[in-house]
């Protein structure tokens, strides 16, 4: 008599399909882990069990069906009622609910995945326990059938025949079959062969591809593992750094990818849990900060999701992602002890990761300083190579500061660094913090100036009338205009807003838009401070500023004094306000229409 599932079983396949697993594929994945688990339980109460899986493709059953045979445990009468015939039914969890840690299977959905390609599972068993052979069809209608039936088959074990649906029977061919079958089953601990049109393949290996061998030295091991790396990851490592987490079963090796690892993409791991494939780009493996690194693990501990394609963030994951970090960082320090050159360059390739782990771990930072690059007004070179030849490393922390600001101090012998990029500033303070407050400080603009030498009295004087006009025209701008005598020569104009005055301009420019309440108070902020938020120091050894004092036309020193500040403002790369692109406009014009003349 035809019985039923208590649920949908159509809906239940619609979810897995759906919502749980990313592709039919899996379903062969289950049925392995289902043959294995067999043979697992088995070979408990009886280590000298046979353990074999054989899957046939259709070419080879020559019936239309795929069959997978197990020499496994093997299920009875009842078993089949409650285990394959209820879902969520598993043998694979203690009295309590857990997870038993010998078997893939947890969840007692896997049969079901036959259902994503099939419209018809049969199987066929017959228990280690003696009892009678046992016969179960299931319909993806959600109908099945019951029968015992001795003569079913004389070997303990289970065979599954999956009746692929109309659209599906390129999922239990050969090529696919055998393909996902040594993708999936490559490293499981028991025989695994597929059959097709041309006889038997095996697809198991002995041994995980990463462990030593007994006749393999450290550098024939590594090779080996380099040429796992190009052929299953597809690309050359840097390095190869063997793992082992003994805790959690794990062993593995992770591959350094070479230099341009962008640290935006996501870390794609290759993951086994004992020993059948999760999945190829797992991710959560391994901290943050080693984006640069690809691992190939196995391991018994970790908790697989429901559709067994990713890991569960529980406290295992994090304790291994730990574990994994620590054992990165170490080879990292390793590197830099025997073979500074390579770590070096290793370094400066990855230097983003490197930087934000510097950030809290002390060795880290050390290496950082000794190897990754910064950009200097002495060129670009580590922060340990810069500090020998100053004993406080002046730096901006942002980068259009540094653009601005690196000629200037480079003409006067300044060292100062651009800390503006990720990490750069705080990496600076924590040195500070480890080796005195004297060590890194941010450079104040007012500071450079301080350093500009002043023009004589007779080319003061001179400028006179041209700083009178420029003090008068750039009050608008908030900015005050100021002499100096100072390299390079090329450069005509200087502009300098410190931390202070930047604040005033914003409340200045607030000021304007702001409605009349917060007028009056921002007013009050403006006006705490008299003197501008901005000067334009004006450099005299520019032959064009000293050309400032001959001009006659007082129209055309107010257009050239208003020319020179905008293009001050456009070399410090800050902002334009409204006012300033009118500036811009306004002088540009001005001086092209004279350039033209008549
Ligand atoms: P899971 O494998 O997650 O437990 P399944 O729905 O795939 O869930 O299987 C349910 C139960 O049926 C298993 O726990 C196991 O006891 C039994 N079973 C499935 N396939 C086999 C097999 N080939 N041999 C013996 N028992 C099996």
């Amino acid at each position: 008599m035809a019985q039923t599932f208590g649920v949908n079983l159509r809906g239940v396949i619609d979810l897995l399909s759906h919502h749980l697993y990313s592709s039919p594929r899996v379903y062969l994945r289950e049925l392995l882990q289902n043959a294995v688990d067999a043979v697992t339980a088995r070979r408990l109460a009886d280590p000298s069990a046979p353990g074999r899986i054989l899957i046939e493709s259709t070419e080879r059953t020559g019936n239309g069906t795929l069959r997978i045979t197990d020499t496994g445990i093997g299920l009875d009468e009842s078993e089949v009622h409650s285990l394959l015939s209820t879902l969520g039914g598993t043998s694979k969890r203690d009295e309590l609910g857990f997870a038993r840690q010998d078997f893939l299977g947890q969840f007692g959905v896997g049969l079901l995945s036959c259902f994503l390609v099939a419209d018809e599972v049969r199987l066929v068993s017959r228990s280690a326990n003696g009892s009678p052979a046992v016969r179960w069809v299931a319909h993806g209608d959600g109908t099945y059938e019951v029968e015992v039936d001795d003569t079913a088959r004389a070997e303990v074990g289970t065979t599954v025949e999956l009746v692929p649906r109309r659209d599906c029977d390129h999922w239990a061919e050969y090529d696919t079959v055998a393909m996902l079958a040594a993708e999936f089953g490559s490293l499981l601990p028991v025989e695994v062969r597929v059959a097709g049109p041309n006889g038997q393949v095996l697809v198991t290996e002995d041994e995980l591809p990463w462990t030593r061998r007994k006749d393999e030295s450290v550098a024939q091991h590594h090779e080996r593992l380099a040429e796992y790396c190009r052929e299953t990851m597809g690309f050359e490592p840097f390095d190869v750094v063997p793992l082992e987490f003994g805790a959690v079963g794990l062993t593995g090796a992770a591959f350094v990818l070479p230099a341009g690892a962008n640290p935006g993409t996501r870390q794609a791991h290759r993951v086994y849990l004992k020993r059948m494939l999760v999945g190829t780009s797992i991710e959560g493996l391994l901290p943050d900060w080693a984006y640069f690194v690809r691992c190939v693990v196995d391991t018994s501990a970790l908790r697989p999701t429901a559709s067994r394609e990713s890991l569960y963030e529980d406290e295992t994951l994090l304790a291994v992602r730990d574990a994994l970090g620590t054992r990165l960082r170490d080879w990292l320090l390793r590197l830099d002890a025997t073979e500074p050159e390579r770590a070096g360059a290793m370094l400066a390739a990855h230097q983003l990761g490197i930087k934000s782990v510097a950030l809290i771990d002390d060795e880290l930072l050390r290496l950082a300083e000794r190897w990754v690059p910064f950009e200097t007004t002495r060129g670009t070179m580590p922060l340990r190579q810069f500090r020998r030849g100053h004993a406080t490393v002046l730096y901006t922390p942002d980068v259009d500061e540094f653009r601005q600001l690196a000629p200037v101090a480079r003409a006067q012998g300044i060292g100062l660094v651009n800390a503006g990029y990720a990490y750069d500033t705080e990496l600076l303070k924590r040195l500070a913090t480890l080796d005195g407050a004297n060590t890194a400080r941010r450079v104040e603009p007012s500071e450079l100036l301080a350093a500009l030498g002043r023009p004589s009295a007779q080319v003061a004087a001179a400028m006179k009338r041209t700083m009178s006009v420029a003090a008068k025209v750039l009050d608008s701008h908030d900015c005050e205009p100021m002499l100096r005598d100072f390299d390079p020569v090329s450069l005509p104009a200087l502009l300098v807003a410190d931390a202070g005055g930047a604040r005033r301009r914003d409340a200045a420019d607030a000021r304007e838009t702001a409605d009349p309440l917060w007028q009056d108070l921002l007013g009050r902020l403006v006006d705490a401070d008299s003197g501008a938020a901005q000067q334009l120091v004006l450099n005299t050894r520019n032959p064009l500023v000293a050309r400032l004092a001959g001009i006659d036309d007082p129209t055309l020193l107010e257009t050239a004094v208003l020319a020179l500040y905008v293009h001050a403002v456009l070399q410090s790369h800050r902002p334009l306000r409204p006012k300033d692109t009118a500036t811009l406009n306004g002088s540009f014009l001005d001086l092209l229409d004279r350039a033209i003349g008549d």
